[in-house]
């Protein structure tokens, strides 16, 4: 199938996705209709921003089922809204004494919610919503919820936090990381050990690895797969920083098979 028109949804608040930057690399690779929209969640009523409360998970140990959210949490949800730049001043996980205490979404209804608000969606239109919202999928086989980086099909969601926070981190650096715990230290003493390993919030590549998720979810709608088992492959999904970097920024290309698939679209 090839898209027609791709639509993609900003998050101002992170200036590091360089939307211009990727507005380029998709002209380069595709022959679709790029389109650049505002942030998704500015424009919600209030009972879209209800319904979007719901999508929140507290327990990582629970599969997802819809209840009533609570007061506090709609109006977390409106002012994330208003101001998405205010996510910068929840917990993040590493500083979380419960997670619970995290704002996370279960990241498939965060996406029927979306569907429901897009109204008209045709299938060779690709809607992409960059979010700094944590998206997270409930996983069978460990019954538990994982963060994700990336919500394929359509529309996709794109999740900066997802990014920085999923992908894992070095045994190394986790190591290290309680080591410092146990002598008193804060995790900024092994993040500085291991600078530059892995993404923190506000990095510079961010841009330049959101190109490589861009590309997932694109090759998802044209061909029904969006992953590579090749490292050297920009569609590889990494489960390590250490990977992501690696095929996103060191390697920077698709493998031959799906590099072809790509020139078929321009
Ligand atoms: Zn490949």
């Amino acid at each position: 199938m090839k898209l027609k028109k791709i639509i993609i949804y900003d998050e101002p608040s992170i200036p590091e996705i360089k939307i211009s930057n990727l507005v380029n690399f998709l002209k380069d690779s595709f022959s679709a209709n790029i389109i650049i929209k505002n942030n998704f969640f500015q424009e919600l009523d209030e009972s879209e921003i209800n319904l979007l409360s719901k999508t929140r998970i507290f327990d990582i140990y629970k599969k997802y089922s819809m209840y009533e959210p609570k007061q506090k949490s709609i109006m977390l949800e409106k002012e994330l809204c208003k101001n998405s730049s205010l996510m910068e001043n929840t917990i993040k996980i590493e500083d979380a004494k419960n997670i619970s205490d995290v704002v996370m979404y279960d990241g498939f209804e965060m996406q029927k919610f979306i569907r429901e608000q897009i109204k008209s969606t045709t299938n060779d239109t690709l809607h992409i919503i960059f979010t700094n919202r944590l998206t997270c999928t409930f996983d069978e086989s460990d019954s538990r919820y994982h963060g994700r980086a990336v919500i394929c099909a359509n529309p996709a969601i794109l999740s900066t936090t997802g990014i920085i926070e999923a992908p894992a981190k070095s045994k190394e650096f986790y190591i290290q990381a309680m080591a410092n715990k146990s002598q008193g230290l804060d995790i900024n003493n092994a993040k500085a050990m291991h600078k530059g390993e892995f993404l923190e919030y506000h990095d510079s590549r961010l841009s330049k690895i959101m190109e490589g998720y861009i590309l997932q979810i694109i090759f998802y709608n044209i061909t029904g797969e969006s992953f590579c088992e090749c490292l050297d492959c920009r569609l590889n999904n990494a489960h390590w920083q250490r990977d992501l970097l690696y095929s996103q920024i060191e390697v920077s290309k698709l493998c031959k098979k799906h590099q072809k698939i790509l020139d078929m679209q321009k």
